[in-house]
């Protein structure tokens, strides 16, 4: 399409999470480009489960985000027959991190982990918006006159907070449309 084939809308919704909104940046002057938030899962294999529970432990300490063993909900996680334990942090750990996190979930599962084997781990640059505090839950995803940005950066950072922004842009957009916006 040439530039004179332009086409105009009344509305223009962004929904690019919050990696992507830098390229929007560039459409939408002003746009603030929210940090994200790198998190590692770290995938450990014990000889035996240090729980059979499906449950999902977060650390009020904050030494990781979350730990889980998916080997209990589904025995076909494993790659081999052993348990499988997946432990999120924030950042990219080093050695020495790595081993504080395991001692720490070692304290958790009441299980000794240091002859854990680490099977893999997996880094996610910007898996997350950053949430520094104080910041309200839900935001108006009106940008300007018929430009509308959502994602979770706009609510909170999961599948909650996104689904909830795109329902409040949706709703946005629709009042805005009949006249009925601000
Ligand atoms: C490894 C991982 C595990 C997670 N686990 C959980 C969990 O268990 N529970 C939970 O609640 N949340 C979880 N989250 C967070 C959750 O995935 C996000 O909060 C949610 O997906 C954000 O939705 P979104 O629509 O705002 O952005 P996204 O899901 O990032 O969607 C943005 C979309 O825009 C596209 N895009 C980007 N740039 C452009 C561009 N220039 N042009 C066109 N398209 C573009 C992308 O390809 C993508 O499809 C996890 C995230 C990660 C990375």
């Amino acid at each position: 399409m040439g530039s004179s084939d332009a086409v105009r809308y009344d509305a223009v919704i962004i929904g690019a999470g919050a990696a992507g909104l830098a390229c929007a940046a560039g459409l939408l002057p002003g746009l603030r480009v929210p940090e994200g938030r790198t998190v590692t899962t770290l995938y450990h294999a014990p000889a035996e489960p240090p729980t059979t529970e499906p449950l999902l432990f977060v650390d009020s300490r904050r030494r990781f985000l979350n730990t889980c063993v998916p080997s209990a909900v589904q025995p076909g996680f494993s790659p081999d027959g052993r348990a499988l334990v997946s432990t999120s942090v924030l950042g990219s750990p080093g050695p020495a991190e790595t081993a504080a996190v395991l001692r720490a979930v070692g304290e958790v599962y009441g299980a000794e982990t240091s002859h854990w084997e680490l099977v893999h781990r997996v880094t996610v640059p910007g898996a997350l918006p950053a949430m520094d505090g104080p910041v309200p839950l839900s935001r108006t995803t009106r940008f300007a006159p018929g430009r509308y940005v959502w994602g979770d950066h706009r609510a909170t950072g999961s599948l909650q907070g996104a689904l909830a922004s795109g329902a409040c842009a949706a709703r946005e957009v629709l009042e805005d449309l009949a006249g009925h916006g601000p």
